[in-house]
């Protein structure tokens, strides 16, 4: 229903509108931010200097002026039928427009004393009505917008009537399951949310309109995962053969017990009709590269072709070096040579890959003469003419969907796909974000790995002194070392400018005398190929760096790290850097170089020197950051939870995933469910029209 139809001013509805309101669903999924509870409200009489307290009240008069050093000040007397107060407002010369004469509120603050007279200085404060009319004992209060000045009465009369129009509401929850997990009806929820008779009936109201979000989400996951899995589009490998046993027994150690799992699991995969959509989680250094590749020649023994897709070209360049590497001395079946057998061939496509090289790599993937390609997730997609690409590993892309899944599918078969990360996603927010992906997890680290020795470091000049003393003296022992330069604002251009200017000081200061190399993105491809090879070849002793080195580059033998601004990286950011030390076996050091301002920054560096876990990094980097920013524009559906949030809500998730295959047991086309089918619908659109039935 449009608002215009429930009598809601053009003027309030473009302001409503900047909101992103534009329906009466819209206005009704607009829930109060928190509510007041007006039998526990003070009377200004009462109170005494030093409490907190909420108080409801009229302004009296108001007024503005600067202090003596020119701030903004605004000064009012409230009165609430018992007293009356001063409000002082510093720094918030809109509140003389806000707060206008006559205008009733809510003053959340604390009482202190300013020349004898009580006062409140910097209150919370919500407006609750211009007309007096506030009776309700439980008063609603709806999140402010800062662009569109929308007052909180003018949004409650406006659900008020939404509310009346509204009538029963359609329920797509069964009475049994209702009744089973102790939800309340969703007609009632709406009112209670929006006009409760308690607080305690506001909270039940939410548990269910909040349980409804996660179900929506999960039905349509898990829709998809069964819809995937009945597919019989896929390639049915044949997983036993020779070539992965020789891979495996070639090897200079053991899989380990979680390497074994996550395999056997990928060839159980791979081995059905139905495509593979695997997510392989573990932490830097857990061995994902070699379950990987093991994948890859499973498709390989049988004649097809395997891509292994990375997300910069350093690390491109670098899986090709291990994959040729550990391919070395493998043969494969081809009848077309003298002895029935040719070498296992694995191509490098990236940026740098000449127009020529490209074209001849073209025509021999078309022959099926390549194996397996290493390159960019961008030069793979689509473009590259496989004869018979049996599966995708995807390294580091979190955003693995629909759209790349036709991209790959249109060339030739149905191709399994493994998505591989470095950064783990606890178990709830991956049923959340992930549900549509089987999982697979590396959490057990290859033997003889120490955890890195991790120390925050202040801005003080002595800490940052033994730091560098450490570096020194691992240098001198024969070890390199990694210093990662500040993030800078602005272009990659000042990054490297930077990062230039960092080296120069540290040549002629702290680390004379060290043989330092620079590598940032904006060199050219050959001169980071050229001090990636020198640091390799220890003919570097320390990698000045930004960030380009963050992911995946491999070097045993480096065993300091320092990294600079700390405090401005992201915890898996950091957390990833970390893992380029400590790979060699012997002690390894990680200096966190920070001087946190933010209570957030702080939290980061704490969990940091806490914990070299990635899992449970993950889990604190979703506390610290939530689930939105962690996960960015992946997620069709997250920025639909509105009164949900993740981590906080595990039990919805959870209780939410198991009923939604209990529905979908029971009606897999949801014929019997179509007002869950159409919410779902209108979620997730495209990504699950298709599986329901109309
Ligand atoms: P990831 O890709 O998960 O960060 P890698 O596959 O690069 O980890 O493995 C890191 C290092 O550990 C590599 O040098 C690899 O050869 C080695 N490695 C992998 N699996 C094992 C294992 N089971 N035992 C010992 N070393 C291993
Ligand atoms: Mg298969």
């Amino acid at each position: 229903m449009p608002l215009a139809d429930l009598g809601v001013t053009e003027r309030l509805r473009e302001r409503l509108s900047m909101m992103e309101i534009e329906t009466a669903l819209d206005l009704l999924q607009h829930y109060p931010r928190r509510y007041h509870d007006r039998t526990k409200q003070a009377e200004i009489a009462e109170l005494r200097e030093g409490d907190e307290a909420t108080v409801f009240a009229e302004v009296r008069r108001i007024s503005s002026r600067q202090t003596r050093n020119r701030r903004p000040l605004v000064e009012a007397v409230i009165y609430d039928g018992t007293s009356l107060l001063n409000v002082t407002f510093f720094n918030q010369p809109w509140r003389a427009k806000q707060l206008r004469e006559g205008t009733e509120a809510a003053f959340f603050g604390k009482i202190d004393l300013y020349r004898g007279k009580r006062q409140m200085t910097n209150p919370v404060v919500d407006i609750l009505g211009g007309k007096g009319e506030n009776t309700a004992t439980v008063v609603p209060v709806y999140p402010q917008s800062g662009k569109a000045e929308v007052f909180t009465w003018q949004i409650r009369d406006a659900v008020r009537r939404a509310l009346e129009e509204s009538g029963e509401f359609a329920e797509p929850l069964p009475s049994d399951l209702r009744d089973e997990l102790k939800l309340r009806e969703r007609t009632w929820a709406y009112h209670q949310v929006h006009e409760p008779e308690s607080l305690e009936a506001a909270r039940k109201a939410q548990r269910r309109l909040r349980f409804d979000e996660f179900l929506r989400m999960q039905v349509g996951l898990v829709a998809r995962k069964r819809a995937l899995e009945a597919e019989q589009s896929g390639i049915r490998h044949v997983v036993d053969g020779p070539l992965v046993k020789q891979f495996l027994d070639r090897l200079p150690f053991d899989l380990t017990a979680d390497q074994r799992r996550a395999l056997d699991e990928i060839r159980r995969d791979m081995a059905s009709p139905a495509p593979m959509h695997r997510l392989l989680q573990g932490d830097v250094g857990s061995g994902k590269t070699v379950v990987a590749l093991a994948a890859i020649l499973c498709a390989v023994q049988g004649g097809y072709q395997g891509a292994l897709m990375a997300p910069t070209e350093v690390l491109a360049e670098q899986h090709h070096g291990v994959v040729s590497r550990l391919l070395d001395g493998l043969t494969v079946v081809d009848h077309g040579t003298l002895t029935g057998e040719r070498p296992v061939r694995a191509a490098l496509l990236t940026n740098r890959t000449g127009a020529a090289d490209r074209r001849a790599l073209a025509a021999a993937l078309a022959a099926g003469e390549v194996d397996v390609v290493v390159g960019t997730h961008a030069l793979i997609y689509g473009e590259l003419p496989f004869a018979r690409l049996g599966v995708a590993v995807i390294d580091e892309q979190h955003r693995f969907g629909v759209e790349q899944r036709a991209l790959l599918r249109g060339l030739g078969e149905d191709p399994d796909v493994l998505v591989m990360t470095a950064t783990p996603i606890p178990r709830t927010a991956a049923m959340l974000v992930y549900g549509d992906l089987d999982k697979s997890e590396l959490r057990e680290m290859p033997p003889g790995r120490s955890p890195v020795i991790t120390t925050v470091i202040g801005p003080n000049p002595l800490e940052r002194e033994a730091a560098y003393e450490r570096l020194r003296t691992e240098v001198a022992a024969g070890h390199q070392a990694y210093i990662v330069c500040p993030l800078v604002e602005g272009s990659a251009r000042t990054e490297a400018k930077a990062a230039t200017e960092e080296l120069e000081r540290l040549a002629s200061q702290e680390l004379t005398g060290l043989r330092l190399g620079l590598l940032h993105g904006q060199l050219k491809a050959a001169d980071k190929e050229r001090a990636m090879t020198a640091f390799r070849e220890r003919e570097i002793d320390v990698l000045v760096a930004t960030t380009v080195i963050e992911v995946g580059v491999d070097v045993p033998n480096a065993t300091v790290m320092i990294v600079e601004d700390a405090d401005r990286f992201g915890l898996s950011q950091l957390h990833q850097l970390r893992g380029r030390v400590g790979r060699g076996g012997g002690e390894a050091w990680c200096f966190l170089f920070s001087d946190p301002t933010t209570p957030e920054s702080r939290a980061r560096m704490a969990a940091m020197a806490e914990s070299t876990d990635g899992f449970l990094l993950a889990e604190r980097d979703l506390e610290i950051r939530g689930a939105g920013e962690v996960f960015g524009e992946r997620q069709a559906g997250l920025g639909d939870l509105k009164l949900g949030r993740i981590p906080r809500d595990v039990k919805y998730v959870e209780a939410a995933r198991s009923a939604a295959e209990r529905i979908l047991d029971g009606d897999p086309d949801l014929s019997r469910h179509r007002q869950l089918a159409e919410e779902v619908e209108d979620l997730l659109g495209d990504a699950v029209e298709f599986l329901f039935k109309s």
